[in-house]
């Protein structure tokens, strides 16, 4: 079932396909967990797809193979075990493969998600076959932040925006795609991201997301043991509790906004509590910067423990940054 939400973006590349204008290379740029993987393979299967008018039928052999992951023309460069970089190898790998001649006689297709994890040698490798991409073959890189990608890939790629479907959208798929559900309570603690939240376990998701929204009321009133806190968050689920971390922050921004929709960064949410007197919005700033910088640097050997005790004493943290408004 097409997402609803990527119907004009599998519209305008069925429309290419079939006009034989399809690009070398294509960035999907994503909302987090929004469908840009879903997309590529989508994608995939329209280049491969042995029903040309109908393309993709999601029938053919062709077709079923993609959608296992298991098709001999297809290659996917994704992060191996808990690196948090796509490294030059796995590169120069695929850029050999696309240069051999395809198992079927038509495309093939690499696909590189997440692409803004290529580390500068890798981008650099890329490029290469970027600027001289072998006949009949389609690149495919999804990325949510593509301005970490160099300036000289960007502009070898067309690009293709894949917005946040809105809550309803979203539930709606999810119903589709996984069955009944509290998928509403999931998008609560997750944003708008399907995708992500047709792959996680709605139970340790919500439990998760109750417990952060607690825990971070009361490191707010300096109710919470900031070092055991924590080891305990960096010890598990860490990056679903930086997400929770994220929303919770942006929703209070938003709200000491007014409510005003100031930050297109800034989720909107459906239950905004009172206004807080003690939580001033600079100071949210700051520790969404730092929630951030550490989610970024998941992969970098710095003490997780220590950087989310030291967010959290921000938070509880009163002072003349903590009184003003
Ligand atoms: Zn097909």
């Amino acid at each position: 079932m097409t997402p609803i939400w990527l119907s004009a973006e599998t519209a305008t590349l069925a429309a290419a396909h079939a006009a034989d204008r399809m690009p070398h290379a294509l960035l999907i740029h994503e909302a987090p967990g929004a469908g840009g993987d879903w997309l590529a393979a989508w994608a995939a299967r329209l280049v491969l797809c042995t029903q040309r008018d109908r393309a993709p039928c999601g029938a053919c052999l062709s077709c079923q193979r993609v959608l296992a992951g298991q098709h001999p023309d297809v290659m996917t460069l994704r992060l191996v075990e808990d690196s948090q970089q796509i490294r030059i190898e796995q590169v120069r790998e695929l850029s050999e493969e696309l240069s051999l001649t395809s198992h079927q006689g038509s495309y093939k297709v690499g696909v590189v998600s997440p692409a803004d994890a290529l580390n500068r040698f890798a981008a650099n490798a890329l490029l290469k076959t970027l600027e001289e991409p072998p006949p009949r073959t389609l690149l495919i890189l999804v990325a949510t932040q593509p301005s970490r990608l160099p300036p000289t890939i960007l502009s070898r790629c067309q690009r293709i925006r894949v917005r946040a479907p809105t809550r309803a959208e979203a539930l709606a798929w999810l119903r589709g795609a996984r069955g009944p559900g509290d998928w509403d309570a999931v998008l609560e603690v997750i944003g708008e991201a399907p995708m992500l939240a047709a792959a996680a376990d709605a139970q340790v998701t919500v439990q998760t997301g109750r417990e952060m929204a607690q825990g971070l009321e009361q490191a707010v009133s300096g109710a919470l043991d900031p070092v055991a806190t924590a080891e305990k968050w960096a010890r598990s689920e860490l990056p679903l509790r930086l997400r929770c971390f994220e929303n919770w922050l942006t929703e209070r921004i938003r709200e000491r906004a007014g409510g005003a929709t100031l930050f297109p960064e800034v989720r909107a949410g459906t239950h905004l509590p009172a206004s807080r007197p003690d939580l001033n919005i600079r100071k949210l700033f700051e520790v969404l910067d730092g929630v951030r910088e550490l989610k970024s640097s998941l992969d970098a050997p710095l003490n997780r423990g220590l950087a989310l005790e030291s967010l959290l004493r921000r938070l509880a943290a009163r002072g003349p940054a903590g009184i003003t408004r």
